[in-house]
Order: C-alpha cells, then sequence, then structure tokens
C-alpha cells in the first residue's frame, strides 16, 4: 500500500512528525495560490524559490519527489485540482499531510481526496508548541480570551524563561520596560542587515515572477528573504548576537527610512517553517541566560512567538470558518487606492507603504497602528483590509494574518483578539516615530486646515461608535475625552471625517 506525503508550500521541514512515515512526496505550484488575493511578486517569488530549494534537496537526499511546477502540463488552477489530477493518474492509496495552516487548503485537500477515492491523513502539525485539542480545552468555559492567560499557560508547561516554577526576572511581562519611542537623534545603533543574495534557483523564479505575474504589486530588484533552512538558520543568528539585546526596549518605535529597527525578519522564516518556533525560542533563552542580552529583550521576543504566535493560530482554528465574515462595526469603505502605490500626504501611511512594497515587510506597529489603525477608523471594510495584508507581506500566511488583521487591528471579530479596538489619534504615531515632523499634517490637530486625518477620523471614530463601546470599561476614558468636546467642535470633526471619505470613495479605492 503506497502513500504519499503532500508537502505544501509553508511546510518546508522535514523535521514535522509526518515525515517519519511515506513513500512518496508530492509538491505543487499552482496559480491560484498567488492570485486567490493579488499576492505581491516578493511573497510569491519567496514561495515559489523556498520550495524549489526544499525539492532540490529532497532529490539530492533521492526521495521519490512528485513536483509540480506552475506551467506543467495539464493545466491546473488550485491545488485541489492538481492533486486530484496526479492521484486519478497514480496508484498511491493513501495520502497523508501536515495539518494545513489555513482552513480553505484542509477543505481543498479533502474534497480532492474524497473525488479521487483515496483517504487523507492529517497529522498534527508538531512545530506548534500547543497542539489545537489543548488550544480548544484552554478556550473552553472561559468566557473572554487572553492571550496574557495562555501565554503564562505556555511558559510553565514548556518551561520556558522559569525557575522553581516562577517565572525568571520574577515578571512575567516585561511591557512597561519595553515601550520606549527613540530619542530625538533616532535610533543610536542599528546592525546592518544580514543579507541573502539570490542564487540561481531565485533569479530563476525572480524572473518567471516578473513575467508571470507582472502586474502584481511588489518590486523584486530587492529580494534578499532566506530561502532555505541553512539561510534562516544564519538569519537567526545573526540575530540573536545582534538585535536580540535592543529588540525590547524599542520594539514599538518607529523611523522614517528604516524598516527594520531591531527586530528580527523572522516570521517569513518561521512561518515556512524553514526555522522551528522552538529553536528560536530557545536561542533567545540561552541568550539571556548566558547574560548575553536583557530579560526585557528575551521575554519580550519570545512572547511574541510562544505567547502571540501560538494564540493566534489557536484563535483561527477555535472560530473559522465564521471567522472570516464577521464585521462588527459594519465596515463598509472601501480600500484607498494609495495603499497599493503609497502616493499620499500622509508620511507615515507613505513610509510604510512604500517598504512594504520593496521589501514585502513592515514591523508589527507599522501594520497595527499606520496602516491597521488607518483603516479602522476610515471604516474600510475587513475583508479587504485582511486581503491586503494577506497580499503584501512575505510571512502573509492566513491562520495567522487573518486574527492579526480582522481581530486585533480592525475589532471585526467584536473582541474575541483584543479586549478593545486599538484606536488612537496621529498624537500616538507623534510619539512613537519621526513621521509626523516630515508630514504637511499636524497630529495635535483635528479639524481645519492641516488637521490630521489619522485625529480627526479618531474623534469622529468614537462619535460614531459611542453608544456600542460605551459598555466597555476599557474604553472609558477615551469616550469620558470625547464628552468633553463642544457639540460645534464634534459637528466640525465629522464633517472633516465625512470628507476624507468621500474624497477616499472618489479616488476609487478597491
Ligand atoms: P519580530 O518583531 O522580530 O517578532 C518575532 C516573531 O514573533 C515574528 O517573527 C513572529 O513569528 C512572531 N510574532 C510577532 N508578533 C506576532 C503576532 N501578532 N502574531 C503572530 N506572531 C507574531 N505575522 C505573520 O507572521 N504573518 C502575517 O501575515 C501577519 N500579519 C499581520 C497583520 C497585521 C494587521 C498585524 C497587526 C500583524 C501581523 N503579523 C503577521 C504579526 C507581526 O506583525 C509579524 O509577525 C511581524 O511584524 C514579523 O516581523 P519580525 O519577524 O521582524 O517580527
Ligand atoms: Fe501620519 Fe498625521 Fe503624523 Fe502625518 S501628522 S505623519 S498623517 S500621524
Amino acid at each position: 500500500k503506497r502513500s504519499l506525503l503532500v508537502v505544501l508550500g509553508d511546510q518546508l521541514s522535514d523535521r514535522l512528525k509526518a515525515f517519519s512515515s511515506f513513500d512518496a512526496i508530492w509538491m505543487a505550484e499552482v496559480t491560484a495560490e498567488s492570485t486567490h488575493v493579488w499576492s505581491s511578486k516578493i511573497r510569491i517569488a519567496l514561495f515559489l524559490s523556498a520550495m524549489r530549494h526544499f525539492a532540490e534537496d529532497l532529490r539530492k537526499r533521492k526521495v521519490e519527489l512528485h513536483y509540480r511546477r506552475l506551467d506543467d502540463e495539464p493545466r491546473c488552477e488550485t491545488l485541489g485540482e492538481a492533486l486530484q489530477a496526479f492521484l486519478e493518474e497514480s496508484d498511491f492509496e493513501s495520502v497523508r499531510v501536515t495539518q494545513p495552516g489555513d482552513w480553505r487548503v484542509l477543505e481543498e485537500l479533502k474534497a480532492a481526496c474524497e473525488a479521487a477515492g483515496r483517504d487523507l491523513e492529517v497529522v498534527e502539525d508538531d512545530s506548534f508548541y500547543a497542539t489545537l485539542e489543548e488550544f480548544s480545552q484552554h478556550a473552553e468555559g472561559r468566557k473572554q480570551l487572553r492571550m496574557e492567560y495562555f501565554y503564562r499557560e505556555m511558559r510553565k508547561t514548556h518551561g520556558v524563561l522559569m525557575e522553581d516554577g516562577e517565572p525568571v526576572g520574577g515578571k512575567w511581562n516585561f511591557d512597561a520596560s519595553n515601550r520606549k519611542a527613540f530619542g530625538k537623534e533616532g535610533p543610536e545603533r542599528l546592525f546592518p542587515r544580514q543579507r541573502f543574495e539570490p542564487g540561481e534557483i531565485t533569479r530563476e523564479v525572480i524572473q518567471m515572477v516578473d513575467t508571470k505575474f507582472s502586474e502584481h504589486p511588489g518590486d523584486l530588484e530587492h529580494f534578499d528573504w532566506p530561502v532555505t533552512r541553512a539561510d534562516a538558520l544564519r538569519a537567526l543568528e545573526s540575530f540573536i548576537q545582534g538585535e536580540l539585546a535592543q529588540f525590547g526596549a524599542h520594539q514599538d518605535a518607529m523611523w522614517m527610512g528604516e524598516p527594520y529597527l531591531n527586530h528580527s525578519l523572522l516570521s517569513s522564516s518561521i512561518n515556512l517553517k524553514l526555522l522551528d518556533p522552538k529553536e528560536v525560542v530557545a536561542a533567545a533563552e540561552q541568550a539571556y541566560r548566558d547574560g548575553k542580552v536583557p530579560i526585557e529583550s528575551a521575554e519580550g521576543f519570545i512572547r511574541q512567538i510562544l505567547g502571540w504566535r501560538e494564540y493566534v493560530r489557536g484563535i483561527y482554528w477555535e472560530y473559522m470558518p465564521g471567522y472570516l465574515q464577521r464585521n462588527e462595526l459594519e465596515a463598509q469603505e472601501p480600500l484607498p487606492e494609495f495603499y497599493w502605490s503609497g502616493d499620499t500626504e500622509m508620511s507615515c501611511i507613505r513610509d510604510v507603504v512604500t517598504q512594504t512594497m520593496k521589501h514585502g515587510y513592515a514591523h508589527h506597529i507599522q501594520r497595527l497602528m499606520v496602516t491597521g489603525l488607518y483603516g479602522l477608523l476610515l471604516g474600510v471594510d475587513p475583508k479587504a483590509m485582511h486581503d491586503w495584508y494577506l497580499s503584501v507581506y512575505v510571512d502573509a500566511v492566513e491562520w495567522v494574518e487573518l486574527p492579526n488583521t480582522l481581530g486585533m487591528s480592525q475589532y471585526a471579530d467584536g473582541g474575541v483578539m483584543g479586549s478593545k479596538p486599538y484606536v488612537a489619534s496621529g498624537k500616538y504615531i507623534k510619539r512613537m516615530s519621526n513621521y509626523c515632523e516630515k508630514c504637511r499634517f499636524d497630529p495635535d490637530k483635528r479639524s481645519g486646515e492641516g488637521a490630521c486625518p489619522f485625529t480627526v477620523l479618531y474623534w469622529d471614530f468614537l462619535a460614531r461608535h459611542e453608544e456600542s463601546l460605551s459598555g466597555n470599561p476599557r474604553m472609558s476614558m477615551q469616550l469620558r475625552n470625547l464628552k468633553r468636546l463642544s457639540t460645534d467642535d464634534v459637528n466640525e470633526i465629522r464633517k472633516a471625517a465625512k470628507g476624507i471619505r468621500e474624497a477616499n470613495r472618489a479616488a476609487g479605492g478597491s
């Protein structure tokens, strides 16, 4: 009885449990994975190059590999079509796959195997700390899920940053030391970012993507992401020896023209499984125990992976497929055109979109408190926001992108991911960056000439949602401040906000 192991584009690791037994491997490049959202060329190139490198490695090891390239005949648009066509022509009697990250993909594989009359075995993805079952158990019976409690459980269960049953450093959370802006002069010392020059396989992929997906967003000229495990391990080592020590303090800060700061840039490698989250966490903990990095940095970094990353995966599988349809605030506006072009006078959005199209990267606060915040305040349809985030980032895969966008950033899930909408005025961006110094708008102005669109829309947001948010104690301070504004003031703000929305619709956002 021959068994086929399906390896998806974001499952590039032979350390997964599913690799313990199989006769042959099947992998496929299909167009739909790059077009079901308008995927950036950088993201497409990263996936295809990493897949081809992984396949090359399997071939060298003489594994029986059935690899379908994008242009192979017969043409198949989707993964499901390609798998079904392959199974119908082959003698494999059973199929196994590591639990796919995305709900849509799992459904496609199930349907393909059923249509071809083959059994599909879905093997737990053991690269994660928590199984989906464990997350469900954690969620069961809780009225409100909170990342912090889940994270503490993870720390205890897996003995990460623990000593005699207590968190090292005496606290679970060092966020209070971790929210600093840079001084007037900007970041003191940044390490030169390690680049991974495209080799032969990547160059070939880049050429193909540039031709075949020429209309897609993103610029391939600067492509330098790790596409192999060896490169990803080098990127990890370089981060641990370099930026990690300063990761904590300025984790939330932004600076014009500096896309990377002290962030790890490891998300794409972890999501493709070139790196195991457990080895990344272990390396950060070891650096702390060796006295090389402060606890604030080690804990802040580990929280992102052991906490947030595991938590969003749990949320995704707990609430899908209905989660995708949620729109708690009934937001309907189109996505502004400048999310693709960067062509806006708002210097914060211009900087973030420009670097996104150039590198396929923005760090968390840029995503949450610049592009995400603007979409939330303007009232953009959360599905359009979701499509954009899934398209443009190298690390974008739905299971992690969706809860972050729809939940954390747009509050479209009504409070599953976060206990309140992350709303702020332009003053937050002024505090955390130097963007406002180079902008024609004034973050302190909420109406009239030169008023910052974020600030206008922030007060308008509070006024529009005052009633529904009034039951949320975490919003009470912001709503109290709204009450201090005069009726004339509020009317002016609402008029200005209406103008911004009308201009956006007239500009033909998507
Ligand atoms: P670092 O700042 O160095 O953090 C270290 C690691 O922690 C990351 O590599 C990542 O694996 C993990 N991590 C950090 N924050 C989160 C988080 N909120 N959720 C899950 N994991 C986290 N992350 C993705 O991997 N893919 C996405 O598609 C994605 N979409 C996002 C969309 C929005 C609207 C927001 C607000 C966040 C999104 N994130 C996403 C989370 C986070 O922004 C990125 O993981 C991070 O910016 C990647 O850069 P880095 O590797 O330099 O991260
Ligand atoms: Fe952004 Fe407003 Fe600051 Fe301009 S003034 S950079 S639009 S927050």
